[in-house]
């Protein structure tokens, strides 16, 4: 049985008078500690499908099976629970609380999901030993983002769910962050999924699936992922 199964997953948006389909009948599978991307132009209902992975949202149709549960069925308590302790978060734009230092946001999210951790080993694990007492304005984009994948690992997660992860950082900058998410699937077997509309990203994943017009156009996989290096 796959880690997780998406089963006839629609999403529909009420505009005024119009219904915006914003994902249209989605079926697809991820195994646990797999890479995927899922790939697509902008407004093809990407973040609409990572918002219901993430218990951000409820579908308006079909089964999202996590370990052979439907969180479809969940009430809000137990989606929040779900998001809570077994979902991480990283977003283009970092979303960093920039009063706190990088220590304290790791801290701050280890906390939230009540994990007992040494935020400083975190930060060690992702390069950033020495910029811990940092604000977030005194770090490089690439730096922010470090940050806040290290804060989304704080939480132990599962599934670790990443928005155009690299939308913001220039290429260098980008395969870094992307070889960090590579090696923290490796090595921790945590499952990773990006959503992006770069297509260069696409070889480095285990699984590729592709979105276009709210439905899945292709998916495929990759017997031997492009390590980024
Ligand atoms: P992507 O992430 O691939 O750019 P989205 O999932 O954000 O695509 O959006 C898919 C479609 O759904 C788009 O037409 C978008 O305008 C629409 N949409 C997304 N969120 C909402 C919302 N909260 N209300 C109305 N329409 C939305
Ligand atoms: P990037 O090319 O990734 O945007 P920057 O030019 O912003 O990088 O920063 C380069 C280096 O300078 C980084 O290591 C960053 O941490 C450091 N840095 C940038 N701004 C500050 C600041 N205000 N205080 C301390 N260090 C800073």
């Amino acid at each position: 049985m796959a880690y997780i199964s998406l089963q006839k997953v629609s999403k529909y948006y009420q505009m005024g008078e119009t219904k915006i389909k914003a994902n249209d009948s989605i079926s697809f599978d991820i195994d646990k500690g797999e890479f995927v991307v899922i790939l697509g132009p902008s407004g093809a209902g990407k973040s609409t499908v990572l918002n219901i992975l993430g218990g951000m949202d409820y579908p308006s149709e079909g089964r999202i099976m996590v370990d052979g549960t439907n969180i479809a069925e969940f009430t809000p308590k137990q989606l929040t629970h779900y998001r809570r302790l077994d979902v991480g978060f990283v977003f283009q734009f970092y979303n960093l609380v920039p009063n706190l230092t990088a220590r304290e946001n790791v801290e701050l999210a280890a906390q939230i999901s009540n994990r007992a951790l040494d935020a400083a080993e975190v930060l060690d694990a992702v390069g950033l030993t020495d910029r811990m007492m940092n604000f977030p304005a005194q770090l490089s984009g690439g730096e922010q983002q470090r940050v806040a994948i290290a804060r989304a690992l704080a939480k132990r997660p599962k599934l670790l769910l990443c928005d155009e992860p690299t939308g913001a950082l220039d290429y260098e900058t980008g395969k870094q962050v992307l070889k960090l998410l590579q090696d923290t699937c490796r090595e921790t077997g945590t499952t990773v999924v990006v959503i992006t509309h770069n297509q260069a990203i696409a070889p480095m994943a285990n699984r590729v699936i592709e979105i276009n017009n709210a439905q899945v156009r292709s998916i495929y996989e990759n017997d031997y992922p492009m390590p980024v290096s």
